[in-house]
Formats: structure tokens, C-alpha cells, sequence
């Protein structure tokens, strides 16, 4: 157990996160969000929502929030959290009130043609897709990522209603037109944001150019209609493109399943040409971080990288002995700072439930199977320690 456990995040302090498509609203992008009440939305302070002002109260006296319960189970588990790894843990605020927030993440959706690893049908429209047409994946405890529910689709009746209401879109819009007067450091995502290009122009026609926006992309898009957003994208000086994005070539097309490395490259190119600023943004698991090493060495640009917690499954401390020790060792011959909580991690004393191991070989095999992947590009000793045997 780590010896911090103050309970306190910063992030709960100074984010907003809005799901359009889901229509919640809740503070870190990481945490379990509410349902938006509009009427509360038009009559409380956007920053200041009830069940905001509890859970930033509990913060300050040192009380487990359940929304970020992925961060406590991982702490729990004494490995590195979102809040530890981004070090938000330092209780520098005494007030449940804020003024302002400093970013706001608005997710537009879950449009998306790829099918990433990590993603879930939470995110992906490709993933809900999946599961409707080839079935859940039969995993222990993984009902809510891996199958579609009751929950999912009462999400799905939620949106489809928002959409027919004019009145709610219009009580939100107000909002973030006066989030929009404050806040200075904005991030879009999606699903693909690109394919949301209406209200993506929407909105940045009300921040002003003095703030930051960080466009989320996974350049899953063909190159003819990505370069005809890159010249409407020139017009907003302020806008900054962050690829999603950890490894190259054959890892690529497995973890970022849906696009190609060659287009994934075509379309950079394309970014560098355009003049538009990017950087990376990358999510690292057991399955993505084989290649990690690689791709921070051919990076041009600042990448900020994340573990994932959910799910549990995924965790890159979830990996054989072998591949552990390979890993530590490229890190620290080709090291550079960024690396630290990362080799901390895979040195950590930590052994895979039974569970989490025979998640990750069911969810390897059904994944690669309906896609037809091939998963020798993955260390013999990590599948052998998986149980699986590949021609
Ligand atoms: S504790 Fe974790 S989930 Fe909660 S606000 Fe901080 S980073 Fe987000």
C-alpha cells in the first residue's frame, strides 16, 4: 500500500468532463460520472454542481470518493494510479467552491471506425458493433465492457432522446458558452472527433483564440477527407492536434485495429505539412507498452502517456517475468525520464490474479480471432505464460 492516502485528488478541483453522447457531467475524465439534470445544470454553477461540491468536500476530509474508484483499487493494489502517476495527490486547496476550472474535456461521442485494444463500447461505435454482431466476449466479471447490457442501452435510449431534445442541447450550449469565457485549456474527444466536425466548429467559434484546444485524434480517417479538416483547422491558430497513438507498424495495427499504419503515417505527414501543432497522447497496457520504447525513440514530439486501469486485465504490471525483465532492461538502455513510472511499475512486486490472466487469454484470442490478427507479434514467453499457442 503506498504510503499516501490522503484521498485527495486536484483533478476533482480543476476539470470538467461533459459526454455529450452519454449526457453525463462529472469533474476528472477518469472518474464514474453523473447523469446530467438539466434543471440542476440551469440553475447551479457548472463547476460548482451538487454532487461535485459533496465529492470535493469528502476530498478535503480525507474520505474515498466512489467515482474514482479505479484509482483506489489500483493504489489499493499498491500501483501506480492516474492521480499518482500525474502527482494530483498534493492537498494544496481548502475549499470545495472553485472559480474556475483549468481544462474541460468535452466528449462529443462514440463515432469511431477503429476498434482499439484498450477502447471499449463505451467509446467505440465499432466496439458496440462487434458486440452486436459476433456476441460478448465470454470474460469473468467484464458483463459491463464486453457485452451489451441493459446499461449500455438505456445510455444509447438517453442520447437518442437528447438528440431529439432542443431544449436540453440548448441549456448545455449555454453552459459551455460561459465555461467558455473562463476556461483556457480545452480537450476534444470522441470516439474520432474529426467525424463531428459540425459541432466541433461550433465550438470553436465561441472559445476564444487566447485558449488552448487539444483536438483528440486517432487519424482513423482516409486521407483525402483528413486533409479537408487539416484546411479548415488552419483557421484556429489555438488548435493543437493530440494523435493517440504508442507503437508502430504490425503493434500499431493490432492495438489501433480499424486503421493502418500506412495511413496512420500518411495522415501525420500530412499534419507536419499543414503546419498545425500536434502531439502525442499515448495508453499504455500489457498489450500496447511492447512497443512503447520504439515509439518514444521515433517521436518528433512531446508525448503524455497513461496507464489503464480499467480493465483490470490490461494493467501493464499483468505481464510473465520474461517480458518484464526484457522491458525494464530497453527502458533503462535507452532511457529518458518519462520511463521512470513506467519501470517502476514492471518492478513492482505484484503477481496477476487467476482471474486477470485468464481474462487476458480469452480477451487475446477472441479479439485476434474475429479480427483474423495474428498474435506471434507478441514474446513467445508472454503467450506461453498465457497458455496460448500460436502457428
Ligand atoms: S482520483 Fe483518479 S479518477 Fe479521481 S479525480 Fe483523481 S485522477 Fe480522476
Amino acid at each position: 500500500m503506498p504510503a499516501d492516502r490522503n484521498y485527495f485528488c486536484a483533478r476533482k478541483f480543476s476539470e470538467i468532463t461533459v459526454n455529450v453522447g452519454q449526457q453525463t457531467i462529472g469533474t476528472c475524465c477518469a472518474e464514474t460520472p453523473n447523469i446530467i439534470n438539466y434543471n440542476k445544470l440551469q440553475q447551479e454553477n457548472m463547476f460548482n454542481l451538487s454532487h461535485m461540491m459533496r465529492e470535493r468536500e469528502m476530498m478535503l476530509n480525507n474520505q474515498k470518493v466512489v467515482s474514482c474508484d479505479g484509482c483506489w483499487q489500483a493504489e489499493d493494489q499498491g500501483l501506480p494510479s492516474l492521480r499518482l502517476v500525474q502527482k494530483h495527490n498534493k492537498k494544496i486547496l481548502q475549499s470545495p467552491t472553485v472559480q474556475q476550472v483549468k481544462s474541460f474535456n468535452l466528449v462529443f461521442g462514440t463515432k469511431c471506425g477503429m476498434t482499439c485494444s484498450y477502447c471499449t463500447q463505451n467509446s467505440s461505435s465499432s466496439w458496440f458493433k462487434d458486440l452486436q454482431h459476433n456476441g460478448p466476449y465470454e470474460l469473468i466479471d467484464q458483463v459491463d465492457l464486453y457485452s451489451i447490457g441493459n446499461k449500455n442501452l438505456v445510455i444509447k435510449k438517453i442520447s437518442a432522446v437528447f438528440g431529439s431534445s432542443k431544449k436540453n442541447e440548448q441549456i448545455l450550449f449555454e453552459q459551455i458558452c460561459k465555461a467558455a469565457k473562463s476556461v483556457d485549456m480545452w480537450y476534444v474527444t470522441g470516439g474520432e472527433t474529426l467525424l463531428y466536425i459540425k459541432l466541433l466548429l461550433k465550438l470553436l467559434n465561441i472559445i476564444p483564440s487566447t485558449a488552448q484546444v487539444v483536438i483528440m485524434t486517432g487519424l482513423g480517417i482516409k486521407e483525402k477527407q483528413f486533409t479537408k479538416f487539416l484546411n479548415i483547422l488552419k483557421a484556429y491558430p489555438n488548435v493543437t492536434l493530440g494523435i493517440s497513438a504508442e507503437n508502430m507498424y504490425e503493434l500499431y495495427e493490432f492495438n489501433r485495429y480499424g486503421n493502418t499504419y500506412k495511413n496512420f503515417l500518411t495522415c501525420l505527414t500530412a499534419v507536419k505539412n499543414s503546419g498545425i501543432d500536434y502531439q502525442f497522447f499515448s495508453t499504455l497496457s500489457n498489450l500496447t507498452v511492447f512497443g512503447y520504447v520504439d515509439f518514444v525513440q521515433w517521436a518528433d514530439k512531446k508525448i503524455e502517456a497513461q496507464p489503464i486501469i480499467t480493465p483490470s486485465f490490461m494493467r501493464i504490471q499483468n505481464l510473465d517475468p520474461a517480458s518484464k525483465k526484457f522491458l525494464i532492461e530497453k527502458m533503462q538502455t535507452n532511457y529518458c525520464g518519462e520511463f521512470d513510472w513506467l519501470i517502476e511499475t514492471l518492478q513492482a512486486d505484484h503477481e496477476t490474479s487467476l482471474n486477470d490472466k485468464k481474462n487476458l487469454q480469452l480477451f487475446l484470442q477472441e479479439f485476434s480471432n474475429r479480427r483474423k490478427l495474428n498474435l506471434n507479434i507478441f514474446p513467445n514467453t508472454f503467450l506461453e505464460w498465457l497458455n496460448i499457442h500460436v502457428v
